[in-house]
Order: structure tokens, then sequence, then C-alpha cells
């Protein structure tokens, strides 16, 4: 019995991270957990949930640590992430978050975490190059210096116990990803597992 893939990916907002994902669920069958999609669909079906995070993901806060790890709580103990595995994207985003998701893991672990790494300057680039109405100028250096305050710690974490592998997320979408694909082989690897 082969383990399924249990993953971390991070990267700023414009590394390409939507897209990176999407080849991963395809490859190795997971689950995508992604903590902005979550809050998104609270928000738009109105949600007592979705009321209160409304106004926090609107002016570009970050939810409290309480309801975003109870959140992720629900999918990781369901049956079907369980047995599929997942790729967790935008979560963990503080050090609390990453302390409660090693503890909900437990012996099970993770194979690892991916940090898809694009220079500052190329991902305000291309943010400010898609023109969606949220992407002001402030909006994006907003984001992005919450990022490196609050995020970049956590990555930080997973690097010093070992867990952290960094991808060059420049070049095309299959460069990307067959480096992500060597980067998932060589964690399954160090584990001993084989992923589904
Ligand atoms: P994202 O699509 O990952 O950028 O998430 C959209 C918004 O949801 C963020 O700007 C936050 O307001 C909220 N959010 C998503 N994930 C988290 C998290 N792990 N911790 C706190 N807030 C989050």
């Amino acid at each position: 019995m082969t383990k399924p893939l249990r993953l971390v990916i991070f990267g700023r907002q414009g590394a390409g991270k939507g897209t990176q994902c999407d080849q991963i669920i395809e490859r190795y069958g997971v689950a995508h957990l992604s903590t902005g999609d979550m809050f998104r669909a609270a928000r738009d079906a109105g949600t007592e949930l979705g009321l209160q995070v409304g106004p926090i993901m609107a002016a570009g806060g970050l939810v409290d640590d309480e309801m975003t790890i109870a959140i992720v709580k629900e999918r990781l103990e369901s049956d079907e992430v369980k047995a599929s595995g997942f790729v967790l994207d935008g979560f963990p985003r503080t050090a609390d978050q990453a302390a409660a998701l090693v503890e909900m893991l437990g012996d099970e672990g993770l194979h690892g975490a991916i940090n898809l790494d694009v220079p500052l300057d190329e991902v305000t680039a291309r943010m400010k190059a898609r023109g969606r109405v949220d992407d002001t100028d402030d909006g994006i250096a907003q984001r992005l210096a919450l990022y490196d305050e609050q995020t970049v710690p956590t990555i930080n974490w997973f690097d010093e116990h070992g867990m952290l592998v960094n991808v060059d997320g420049l070049g095309t979408e299959s460069e990307v990803s067959d480096r992500i694909a060597k980067a998932i082989e060589s964690m399954i690897g160090d584990t001993g597992d084989a992923a589904g």
C-alpha cells in the first residue's frame, strides 16, 4: 500500500502557483486544499463564515488563525482527503498555522513543502499586467509586503526543519512543472513512500 502525497506549496501571488497546482493535482490525484478558494466560496455563498471573512479579504488582510485552522482541519480529517492526499495552497501563512498543521498531521506528516520562487519585481510586473480590479498598485504592494512579513518566516521554518525544496519559477509552464515533479520525486524518495 502506497501512501498518498501530502504536500504544501508556497509562492507569491503572480508566481504561477495556480497553474502548477492544477498540474500536481492531475499528476498525483491529490485534493486541492486552497484556503483562499474556501474563503471565497464561503463569502460568495453568504455563510456566517463568509460574512466574517469577506471584509477582511477585501481589505487585503489575513483571516485570523483560529478560523483558518478550523476550516483546514475539517478538510484534512475527511475520509476523501485522507485517501487521496493533498496539496495545501495558501496555508500555512503564519507560524501558528504551521505549528497547527504539524500537530494536525501527527505521525503521517508531510512529504515536504515546495517554494515556487519568482523574484519580487517579476511577480509585481505580472500582477500589474493582468490588470484585475483588486490589483491596484497599492493593493499589490500591500499583499506582497504581507507575504514577506508573515509567510516568508513560515517558509523559513519549513526550511529549517529540512522540509523545503526551492523551485525556480521562471521559465515556461512545462519547464517549471518538470522541476516541481523532480522536487516531489525527491521528497517521496526521502521518506520511502510512493505517491499513488
Ligand atoms: P489567496 O487566494 O490564497 O491569496 O487568499 C485570498 C484571501 O483569503 C487572502 O488575502 C486572505 O484574506 C484569506 N486567506 C487565505 N488563506 C489564508 C490563510 N492561510 N490565513 C489567513 N488568511 C487567509
